[in-house]
């Protein structure tokens, strides 16, 4: 069986590409390279949803960088929709 972390687009990249630092235009465009990376990678589902485990009840400051094609405030959203879909059903 195949790792999904073998298929990842961003395997061998500049971690810097996905935990982009800084501000202004150039973060904000490096910030969309990124997510365009992500949402070009055949794994993405498995990395988000990866992502939403590992950081869904971490503190804010400990979450970063972009996965699954999306920010740590936008993952942070999905997972608590998610968990209040599990808690009405
Ligand atoms: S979705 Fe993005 S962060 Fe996740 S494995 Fe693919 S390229 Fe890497």
């Amino acid at each position: 069986m195949t790792d999904w972390h073998d298929q990842a687009q961003c395997r061998g990249t500049d971690p810097e590409t996905f935990f982009p630092a800084g501000f202004g235009a150039r973060y904000l465009t490096r910030i969309e390279r990124a997510k365009d990376d992500c949402w070009a990678c055949q794994v993405r589902l498995d990395c988000l949803d990866d992502a939403l485990n590992r950081e869904g009840d971490t503190a804010a400051s400990m979450r970063h960088g972009i996965r699954g094609g999306l920010e740590p405030d936008q993952r942070w959203r999905v997972h608590q929709q998610l968990t209040e879909r599990k808690a009405a059903s």
